[in-house]
């Protein structure tokens, strides 16, 4: 058992190695993947959940590396986030997407909308806001039609901070949802407090409709409409949950049954003939 042990620990070691090699492999390469043009923002489209009417979509990176191939974000982000990275790869993301989305059609009509991903560590940059801001004007986007999408664990890091951040975001006149609500541990008295738009209910509790479990994604739906906030499914793969989230009044739904996510030249085609409809 003596020697056994042994030998599992040095087995341990060893895979700690690797995996720390691949870590920094994998932070050297992200540093010099914006610069070579690797990186590159997908678009996954958002609907009216009653109408079916395209009302926008969420911003996506993705990492084609030249040897790896295809690297995903939930693969690239959390080192991205530990080594700081996260703050210049979030601002190309953002950059991008507004750029992109002064192309997008139909704006005079109903606007479409485009959500950015915000990770904690881009929050805590004294910066952020001034980048943000700069970022809009060189676009020449409207503000609100962006949206920033911050996480719920994020948001309890430091609440104050947080507060702070979102203020000086709807200041600018941007939108603020709350991506993968009902995940983390928000109390609800903090829906009183922020500034919030919108309310995006998490996948997993998509997943469980129509038949399994349907008391939270109820319970967030409620709890959105009763704080005048709009709410959002993601996730949405049958027609079942659909119809369910219909019935039950949500207001925006995304998900691999309308879209996945795409390009965006294959975006604005997809637009176009909805637009001319
Ligand atoms: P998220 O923000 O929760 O994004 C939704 C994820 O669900 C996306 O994965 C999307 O492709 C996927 N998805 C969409 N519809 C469906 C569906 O019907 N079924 C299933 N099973 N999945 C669906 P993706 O693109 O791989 O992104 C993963 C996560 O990486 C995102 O989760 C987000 O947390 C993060 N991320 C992506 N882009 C960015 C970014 O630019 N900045 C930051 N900070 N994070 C990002
Ligand atoms: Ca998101
Ligand atoms: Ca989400
Ligand atoms: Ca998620």
């Amino acid at each position: 058992a003596k020697s056994l042990g042994k030998n599992t620990f040095v087995a341990f070691k060893r895979e700690m190695t690797v995996a720390t090699q691949r870590r920094v492999a994998m932070e050297r390469d992200l540093r010099k993947a914006i610069d070579r043009g690797e990186l590159d923002v997908y678009y996954q489209p958002q609907f009216d959940c009653a109408t079916g009417v395209l009302v926008g979509a969420e911003a996506l990176v993705r990492w084609l590396h030249p040897e790896k191939g295809f690297i995903a974000p939930a693969d690239f982000i959390p080192v991205a986030e530990e080594c700081g990275l996260i703050s210049h790869i979030g601002l190309w993301v953002l950059g991008r997407a507004c750029r992109d989305a002064t192309r997008w059609p139909g704006r005079d009509t109903a606007p479409l909308t485009v959500a950015v991903n915000v990770s904690a560590r881009q929050l805590r940059d004294p910066a952020f806001i001034d980048r943000v801001s700069e970022v809009l004007q060189s676009s020449g986007l409207p503000p609100a039609q962006l949206e920033l999408e911050l996480t719920e664990s994020l948001l309890m890091e430091d609440v104050d901070t947080a507060v702070a951040f979102m203020h000086a975001i709807r200041g600018l006149g941007i939108k603020l949802s709350i991506d993968d609500f009902g995940t983390g541990y928000s109390s609800l008295a903090y829906l009183q407090t922020f500034p919030i738009n919108k309310l995006k209910i998490d996948q997993s509790f998509v997943r469980q409709l129509p038949s399994e479990r349907f008391e939270i994604a109820n319970a967030i739906i409620s709890l959105a409409h009763g704080f005048g906030l709009r709410v959002i499914a993601e996730g949405v793969e049958s027609p079942e949950q659909l119809a369910w989230l219909q019935h039950a009044g949500c207001d925006v739904v995304q998900g691999y049954l309308f879209a996945r996510p795409m390009d965006r030249v294959a975006l604005q085609s997809l637009m176009t003939p909805v637009q001319s409809a």
